[in-house]
C-alpha cells in the first residue's frame, strides 16, 4: 500500500529530501503533463522537474528515437569517443538554436547536472581572466556543489557547505522582495572607485530570470545594461539559464528578448529533453582555453540524452510549437492573474509566480500546495522564505490542461 511506502521511505531515505513531503503518494506512471500515483489516481504536473520536462512526460516522438536507438544497440556510453549521436546532437543544436540566433559558441559537456555546468564556467572564468573574484545576486541560485554554493545566495545552503566559499560578492538583484534597486549603477561605483574593497571580478553570473529566487523577471534594459558594464571592465558575462533555458521563458533562451550575447551559457534541465541527465557549457569559441584533461568526467554528455536531446530540438524546428508556446504563455498568464486577485503574480513564458509573502506567506503557501495535491495539481513553492506559488507546466500542457490546473488553484486559494 501507499502507506508502507511511504513508511519506507521515512525510515531508509535521509533527511535531505524536501518536497516530496509536499505529496505524499507514490508515482508510478507519467505522460504530457498528467502523473499518476499506486492507487491510479491522476495529478496534473505543474512542476515539472523543476524545468527539467519542458517536453512533458514521455513524449512520443522523443520515446520513439530512444525505442529505436536502444533497440538497434546504440552506444549508451563512450566517455569522450566521437559517436554518431554526439555528432547528430551538435549538427542539431548548430541549425536550430546557434545559427538562427546568430551564436557562434563552442559547446562543452559537462557532467551531468547543472551544476557540474555552473562549475565549469567558472572555472573557465578565472583561467581566462586570471581573476578569482565573482558578482552574483542576492536571490540567485546556482547549484550545490562547492563552487556553485558559491555564488548561490541561501544562508542555509551555504553555511551547509561548512567552509568559507569566499571571493563572491552578492549585489542585489534589480528585482526582489524589496522592491527594485538600481544594481547597475552600484556595481559601476564598486568598479570605478580603486578603494571600493571589491576587486574587479573573473565574471558575473547572472540568472535572466531568478525561478527558485521566486520568479523575478530582470527586464532587458537592465540585461542590456549588464551586458554593457561587463564589457567595460572587461568582465566575462555568466548566464545561468539551466531553468530558464530551453524554451521555459517563452524563447529557447531567456536572455534572447534583451537581445544579448552573453560569453558563457549553462544549460541543463530541459536540454536532455527527456528528463535525461544532461549539462552544457557554452561559450565564445576565443575563451576555450581548456587543455585537454584540464576539465574532464566519466559522465560528461551520455548517448542516449544525446539521442533524446536531438529529438528534442526537432520541436523548435516547428512553427506549430513555437506559436503554440506563445500562446500559452500568455493564456497562463492571464490565467494565473485571474486565479489570484489581489495577489502579486509575475512571470513570463510558462514560468508564473503568485507571491504570499504579505498574504499568509510561507504556511498559507503549504496550504495552497495541499489543497492543489488532494484535487490533482502538482506545484512547488519557491522564493527566499518559500513563498511565492510556482507554475511550470511543461511547455507542451494544452490549453485545457491550463485551464484545469489554474482552476484548481484558484479554488484552493479561495479556500486555503
Ligand atoms: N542553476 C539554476 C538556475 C537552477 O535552477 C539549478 C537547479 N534548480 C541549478 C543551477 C543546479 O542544477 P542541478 O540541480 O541540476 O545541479
Amino acid at each position: 500500500s501507499d502507506d508502507h511506502a511511504t513508511t519506507v521511505f521515512e525510515q531508509r531515505e535521509s533527511n535531505v529530501r524536501l518536497y516530496c513531503h509536499a505529496f505524499p503518494a507514490v508515482f508510478t506512471r507519467a505522460k504530457g503533463s498528467t502523473l499518476f500515483d499506486t492507487q491510479g489516481k491522476r495529478y496534473l504536473d505543474f512542476f515539472a522537474g523543476a524545468g527539467a520536462l519542458n517536453y512533458g512526460h514521455n513524449p512520443e516522438p522523443i520515446k520513439r528515437k530512444i525505442i529505436q536507438y536502444l533497440e538497434g544497440d546504440g552506444i549508451v556510453h563512450a566517455l569522450d569517443a566521437y559517436t554518431a549521436a554526439k555528432r547528430d546532437f551538435l549538427t542539431q543544436f548548430e541549425k536550430t538554436v546557434l545559427i538562427p540566433r546568430g551564436l557562434e559558441h563552442k559547446v562543452q559537456f559537462c557532467g551531468p547536472t547543472g551544476t557540474n555546468a555552473v562549475e565549469a564556467a567558472l572555472k573557465l572564468a578565472r583561467k581566462v581572466t586570471k581573476r578569482t573574484g565573482l558578482f552574483a545576486f542576492t536571490g540567485a541560485y546556482h547549484g550545490m556543489t562547492l563552487g556553485s554554493s558559491a555564488v548561490t545566495s541561501s544562508r542555509g545552503v551555504r553555511a551547509a557547505a561548512g567552509i568559507p566559499l569566499g571571493h563572491t560578492t552578492f549585489i542585489p538583484y534589480p528585482e526582489g522582495p524589496k522592491g527594485a534597486f538600481d544594481s547597475l549603477a552600484f556595481m559601476e561605483r564598486m568598479l570605478d572607485d580603486s578603494c571600493s574593497g571589491v576587486d574587479v571580478p573573473a565574471a558575473v553570473i547572472v540568472e535572466s530570470v531568478q525561478m527558485d529566487g521566486g520568479i523575478y523577471v530582470a527586464s532587458a534594459e537592465w540585461l542590456r545594461g549588464l551586458r554593457k558594464l561587463t564589457e567595460k571592465y572587461g568582465i566575462l558575462l555568466i548566464c545561468d539559464d539551466i531553468q530558464a533555458g530551453c524554451g521555459r521563458s517563452g524563447q529557447f533562451f531567456s536572455f534572447e528578448r534583451a537581445g544579448i550575447v552573453p560569453d558563457l551559457v549553462t544549460l541543463s534541465k530541459s536540454i536532455g529533453g527527456y528528463g535525461f541527465p544532461m549539462s552544457l557549457l557554452l561559450m565564445k569559441p576565443e575563451l576555450d582555453q581548456w587543455r585537454p584533461g584540464e576539465h574532464t568526467g566519466t559522465f560528461r554528455g551520455n548517448q542516449v540524452a544525446f539521442v533524446a536531446a536531438t529529438a528534442a530540438l526537432d520541436y523548435w524546428a516547428q512553427e506549430d510549437f513555437t506559436h503554440a508556446l506563445a500562446a500559452k504563455s500568455q493564456l497562463l498568464g492571464e490565467l494565473s492573474r485571474e486565479a489570484a486577485p489581489g495577489l502579486e503574480v509575475r512571470g513570463l513564458g510558462m514560468a508564473y509566480g503568485i507571491d504570499l509573502t504579505d498574504h499568509g506567506g510561507y504556511e498559507r503557501g503549504k496550504r495552497v500546495q495541499q489543497h492543489c495535491f488532494q484535487r490533482g495539481l502538482i506545484l512547488e513553492l519557491c522564493g527566499r522564505e518559500d513563498t511565492v506559488i510556482k507554475l511550470l507546466p511543461p511547455l507542451t500542457t494544452s490549453v485545457d490542461e491550463l485551464r484545469e490546473g489554474t482552476a484548481i488553484l484558484a479554488g484552493a486559494l479561495r479556500e486555503a
